[in-house]
């Protein structure tokens, strides 16, 4: 059959393995080899594949109704999403829900709640939002203007807003040169000096992906950085929004990222894991405060899909958030990510080209580089992740590739696979990380066994 979808590049289509069906935390290819998922695709499959129970969600849908417009009526499957949603976040304050399709669009309607929540304040020259470098929140153009990620801003560069102000909480490597505790928090206090520069009168938000993915291979910052972030916010009336379309969902361990530091965002994006890779859906959930100010001006937010809150979508994330629940894989996650970030600090220390290990719960990231004394990095032209990524997938074991290093497309990856993975399963992975590692640092290795 000739190849007539596009995927990358035309001639990348003959790199690609063509996938026929998936079980749990495997993909099988045509030719019958498998895959073990350990990136639950780009950090979504979270209950693995090919799952009963949602498969019966999504075809007692199919037998109701699978379609209506929003803008016409509103349907039970996503009022009880929104409600499942709210029950799960841990706040103090009720949250609600506006459904997209994607993280991308998630961003995009966050920026407009934000903005039109202080025009209806009265505050109409607060509209710019604040980031940081190291971060990912889409690929549509505004959510790319807040997007911390070189190599996919470049091309678009001069079309974009004002790139990200911020620097990132990178422990490694320290933007300011300095360690923690020491550091009393700079990277966090460097918002205040922000705004303080810029002039809050014109800023509408900040946004952050609590724990990065991505764009900095799970950079986790220490335990103090949100509050410190939530304080100053508050100080100079801005609103914090966290992109948590990685992270949330359970991804570390809470069902929240933010959760971990215990503060409260005024915008949460969901995204990813929300669908679970059974159908695309994603949110951005507003707090009470905010939706009754809305609600009482405006009366409606300036966004919208075709597809938003759709029934078979909807109803399709419940079966979703239902299984985590009934499954109690969120504290599967807890337990798995301990077990596995201290197998990986264990068997991955003979390895000289490993920096760094960090991350939270089943979200776990590796920044290689070419000497651990010196942090020194790889050179580009080396390609060194892009081998390591395909040793890895010839092994059978799928990674996802991460930026990091200094922020071109430093060598990292992240390690994420879903959460119904055994320990045997673990093991297995783990086994196949080495074996890569060990192929990648001496390739004589692979035909020295074949
Ligand atoms: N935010 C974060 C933190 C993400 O990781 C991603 C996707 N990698 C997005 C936003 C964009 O999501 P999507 O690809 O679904 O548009």
């Amino acid at each position: 059959m000739k190849q007539k979808s596009f995927l990358i590049k035309p001639e990348m289509n003959k790199r690609y393995k063509k996938i026929t069906h998936g079980r749990g935390v495997y993909l099988f290819d045509e030719n019958g080899k498998a895959y073990l998922d350990g990136s639950s695709g780009a950090i979504t499959v979270n209950l693995g594949h090919n799952v009963n129970e949602i498969k019966k969600a999504i075809n007692a849908q199919a037998n109701k109704v699978s379609f209506v417009y929003r803008s016409q009526f509103t349907t039970n499957e996503s009022e009880q999403l929104a409600s499942k949603i709210n029950g799960l976040f841990s706040f103090d304050e009720d949250f609600y829900s506006f459904f997209v399709n994607s993280g991308s669009e998630a961003t995009e309607t966050a920026i407009k709640m934000a903005i039109q929540y202080w025009q209806d304040r009265n505050k109409p020259t607060k509209q710019f939002i604040l980031s940081r470098w190291f971060s990912y929140h889409g690929i549509t153009r505004g959510a790319l203007s807040l997007s911390g990620y070189r190599k996919r801003r470049e091309r678009f560069e001069a079309t974009l807003e004002k790139s990200p102000q911020l620097e990132a909480p990178y422990c490694y490597r320290c933007p300011f040169q300095l360690s923690y505790p020491k550091c009393n928090v700079r990277c966090a206090y460097e918002l205040d000096t922000v705004i303080h520069k810029m002039g809050s009168t014109h800023i509408a938000a900040f946004i952050a992906e609590p724990i990065v993915g991505a764009a900095g291979a799970a950079l986790t910052p220490p335990k103090e950085y949100y509050s410190i972030i939530s304080a100053i916010c508050e100080k100079h009336q801005i609103l914090f929004i966290a992109d948590e379309v990685m992270t949330g969902i359970g991804r570390t361990g809470d069902f929240l990222a933010i959760d971990h530091w215990q503060v409260k965002p005024d915008i949460i994006i969901l995204g990813k894991g929300l669908g679970a890779g059974f159908t695309s859906i994603a949110a951005a959930c507003i707090s009470e405060s905010l939706y009754s100010t809305l609600a009482k001006n405006s009366g409606f937010i300036m966004s919208g899909h075709t597809y938003s809150a759709n029934p078979q979508s909807t109803a399709t994330a419940f079966a979703v958030l239902e299984y985590i629940e009934n499954e109690q894989l969120l504290k599967q996650v807890q337990k798995k990510g301990e077990y596995l970030m201290t197998k990986l600090t264990k068997l991955l220390k003979p390895f000289d080209i490993v920096g760094d290990i960090r991350g939270k719960g089943l979200l776990i990231g590796v920044e290689l580089v070419e000497e651990r004394s010196t942090k020194k990095m790889f050179p580009r032209q080396n390609k060194v992740l892009e081998t390591l990524l395909q040793i890895a997938e010839e092994e059978g074991l799928l990674l996802y590739p991460a930026q990091a290093g200094n922020g071109v497309r430093g060598d990292a990856f992240l390690i994420a696979p879903p959460y119904i993975i055994s320990y045997s399963e673990m093991n297995l992975l783990l086994r196949k990380i080495v074996k890569t590692l060990e192929r990648l640092s001496s390739p004589d290795k692979k035909e020295e066994e074949d």
